[in-house]
């Protein structure tokens, strides 16, 4: 089987797909107030192009797919592809990251589903600032769809903070209480300053500091797992309490040189770095069932995966945009 390895020797593994580009919430790093101008129907791959790219992805050496958006589960039908998908290719394993608002409905259909991981997104467990940060969103439904996907025995499940300097960097203690009462994993995230206007270049936190901020101060020692190979994660485990928790530093920490990631939009284009200008149409492939062409352009297009971000950023995108 051909591997997707690119001139940098990086493995290229792990896919990340949007499903869609529409969200039930606007969170303030992520879109404008009034939120994007929704894209048409006819412009989003449907399930049967994303299972045939998977296919293809499989047939490259992929094996891992992590389905994104905008949010995920707000795409009518998401949890019979996904079922659908782990029946004819089994050992591709399947991610959702999601914000969790939807789970009360559909945490057991995707444990159903076989997923293999699921990540939540939360930044705070105060309902003022949950509505704040989210625009629109209800903290219940997400506690409860947490509790719903835990209960449906998903595996493999984090909860995502994005910490915000003055909104929610002092909810570390809280936020680590939470995850271990509820039995999930906490993950604080760098922010990433990519729209303009809404919070800036101050209220981001790196990395390192954010593991000086956890409480219980120098009992956090670095965990062998969560190596570089695992991408921007790090985890830490306390000495004292035995809880872990994962620090990701997509912006300070250059992991790109084992980066085993790309990335494709809802529409189908092909993103080989998170900050890259380019997309790769990929549509009129998929449309056409084209396998051989589309093997050709995707082993042609991670040839221009760029050695590191730095090298390509050149503005601010929406995350809701390219499929965080
Ligand atoms: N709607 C789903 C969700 O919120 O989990 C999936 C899509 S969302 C774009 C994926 C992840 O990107 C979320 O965890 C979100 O917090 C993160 N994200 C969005 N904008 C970000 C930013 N400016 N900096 C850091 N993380 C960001
Ligand atoms: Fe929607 Fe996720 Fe972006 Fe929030 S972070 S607006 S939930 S896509």
């Amino acid at each position: 089987m051909a591997g997707l390895t690119d001139d940098f020797g990086r493995d290229l593994n792990y896919v990340r797909i949007s499903v869609t580009d529409r969200c039930n919430y606007r969170c303030r790093y992520c879109m404008p107030p009034g939120g994007v101008e929704y894209l048409d129907h006819s412009e989003i791959m449907r399930y049967e192009e994303i299972s045939f790219l998977c296919s293809v992805l499989r047939e490259l050496g992929v094996r891992k797919v992590r389905f994104t958006g905008g949010e995920p589960l707000v795409r009518k039908g998401l949890v019979n592809f996904l079922k659908e998908l782990n029946r004819e290719y089994p050992d591709i394993k399947t991610a959702l990251t999601t914000n969790g608002s939807l789970l009360g409905e559909y945490a057991e259909g995707l444990a159903e589903a076989n997923l293999h991981s699921l990540n939540i997104s939360l930044d705070t467990l105060d309902p003022v600032k949950f509505a704040e940060v989210t625009r629109l969103g209800e903290i219940d439904r997400v506690i409860s769809g947490i509790r719903a996907a835990v209960k449906a025995g998903l595996k493999n499940i984090k909860l995502n903070t994005v910490l915000i300097r003055g909104f929610n960097d002092g909810e570390i203690g809280a936020l680590l209480d939470f995850a271990k009462k509820e039995k999930v994993l906490l993950r604080l995230i760098e922010f990433m300053p990519l729209e303009d206007g809404v919070w800036s270049e101050d209220a981001f936190i790196s990395g390192e500091e954010i593991l000086r901020m956890l409480p219980d101060g120098d009992a956090w020692k670095a965990e062998k797992r969560g190596s570089e190979l695992s991408g921007p994660a790090k985890y830490y485990t306390n000495e004292r309490t035995g809880d872990s928790i994962g620090i990701i530093t997509a912006v300070s920490n250059h992991f790109c040189k084992y980066c085993n990631r790309l990335r494709v939009s809802a529409t189908g284009k092909l993103r080989t770095c998170l900050f890259a200008p380019d997309e790769i149409p990929m549509r009129h492939l998929l449309l056409d069932a084209d396998r051989e062409g589309l093997k050709k352009l995707i082993l042609e297009s991670i040839k221009d995966k760029p050695r590191c971000w730095n090298d390509v950023r050149t503005g601010h995108q929406q995350m809701s945009g390219i499929g965080g």
